[in-house]
């Protein structure tokens, strides 16, 4: 718990942090006091809240731009990059996969929203996006200009680039030298920006923690508690199962010391409810907590970031379930494997920001022919299990960070088997 000064070290800092905005938060919310809710809790805790949350944005795109440089040219191998591409890309794949055949298979078993009355429930305002079509996904991926995708922060169209740009620089060979020089330099920079970011991050993560369980009261849960207890359940069974058996599996690495080290980041998520908002701590988590190279971390994270949404995969599979189950409507085996392709295809094509899931699922609705006002039930308790699945969601980016970098000889043991190795502080 604590550094070699005897004083609390950042990590603990913050997860005190986070337990006490839980707490009073929850205080809040049941004292109904207006006014210190609305303005100093909606007000300086949200304002507060939402600098932090900026700032860690704020680092995302030179963060990934500037690591991902020095991460190509530090493979120096076309080869190998192409390796590490397609291994993550795979294993993304079915990380999501199984996390929504698993969801789906829990959420029948188990039958949430059967007998659900359906009374009293305003269900407008809420609107279908359409689908984007596989190809367009795919197409969007070449950035027509890159200094708007940079701009928009349009990740996957940024990683496209970089690594263009990266791999231009090593078919260059010495005379990029000083170009891959300034970009190691600027990447040191900004893990020192990172730093200073951090330092905050008790105090930002205890007023995200305390805005969000002030305003949502643990009152909305009851009408949908079938919902959320079966969502719950099947985001940790696969958190906590499926994700570190795949670790074990794949990598041999030992799953407790993983769930460990990447904590940290699991409250950045909860709190945040992005996973690019995550992507500077998971990054330091996987490269200084658990010894992955920055030449397979700095592609896999925010590629995954981006491209792997487990915990959504599998909000997806149970508001179907039980949507389909309050409606009455049986969609069938043919159904759900439309479901589990639209969400995985659906978390390749989307951002990981805040809410993007619900997004995603008036998509999913759509396609199995679902009414897509179902979503106004479980809109209450979105954003609660938006933190959570985030949480999940970044960890499955771990996940394959660490057996990528494992297979392919690129993790240093010992970092990993060092309980006091690269504490946040730096
Ligand atoms: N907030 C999630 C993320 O950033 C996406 C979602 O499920 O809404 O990963």
């Amino acid at each position: 718990l604590q550094d070699g000064d005897g004083k609390l070290s950042l990590t603990t800092k913050i997860i005190f942090a986070m337990l006490a905005g839980l707490v009073l938060g929850v205080i809040l919310n049941m004292a109904g006091l207006e006014t210190i809710n609305t303005h100093i809790v909606g007000g300086l805790f949200g304002m507060i809240g939402r600098m932090f949350v900026n700032a860690l944005q704020m680092l995302v795109v030179p963060l990934v731009f500037f690591s991902l440089i020095c991460g190509v040219a530090g493979i120096g191998d076309i080869r190998i990059l192409g390796r590490v591409g397609g291994k993550s890309f795979g294993l993304y794949l079915l990380t999501t996969g199984t996390a929504i055949a698993l969801a789906i298979i829990i959420a029948l078993l188990v039958g949430p929203g059967n007998g659900f009355v359906m009374d009293g429930v305003d269900t407008s305002g809420v609107t279908a996006r359409e689908a984007p079509s596989v190809w367009d996904t795919f197409a969007n991926i070449v950035p027509r200009n890159p200094v708007a995708a940079f701009t928009n922060g349009e990740m996957l169209q940024i990683i496209f680039y970089t690594i263009i740009l990266g791999v231009a620089a090593l078919m260059l060979g010495e005379r990029s030298t000083p170009f891959v020089q300034a970009c190691e330099f600027m990447n040191e920079l900004m893990m020192k920006v990172v730093q200073i970011v951090m330092a905050f991050a008790p105090i930002g993560v205890f007023c995200l923690i305390t805005k969000t369980f002030t305003e949502q009261g643990i009152g909305l849960f009851i009408p949908v508690l079938s919902y959320v207890i079966v969502l719950v359940g099947a985001l940790f069974l696969h958190l906590f199962v499926t994700l570190m058996v795949y670790l074990k599996l794949f990598s041999g690495l030992n799953p407790f010391i993983f769930m460990k080290k990447i904590r940290p980041a699991q409250i950045f998520a909860f709190s945040t409810a992005s996973s690019n908002a995550t992507i500077p701590v998971t990054l330091r988590c996987v490269n200084e907590r658990m010894g992955v190279n920055n030449s397979v971390a700095s592609f896999t994270v925010p590629f995954g970031a981006t491209i792997n949404m487990d915990g959504t995969a599998i909000m997806q599979g149970v508001a179907t379930v039980f949507l389909a189950n309050v409606y009455g409507i049986d969609l069938g085996v043919g159904g759900y494997v439309t479901v589990i392709a639209m969400a995985v295809l659906a978390s390749i094509g989307t951002a990981g920001v805040p809410g993007v899931g619900l997004v995603m699922l008036t998509m999913v609705l759509t396609q199995v022919g679902l009414p897509i006002e179902g979503i106004a039930l479980i809109l209450g308790v979105d954003r609660l299990m938006d933190m959570i699945r985030t949480a999940v969601n970044i960890t499955g980016d771990a996940v394959v960070t660490t057996i990528v970098a494992k297979t392919e000889g690129q993790m240093d043991m010992n970092t990993y088997a060092d309980p006091t190795a690269g504490d946040l502080v730096g």
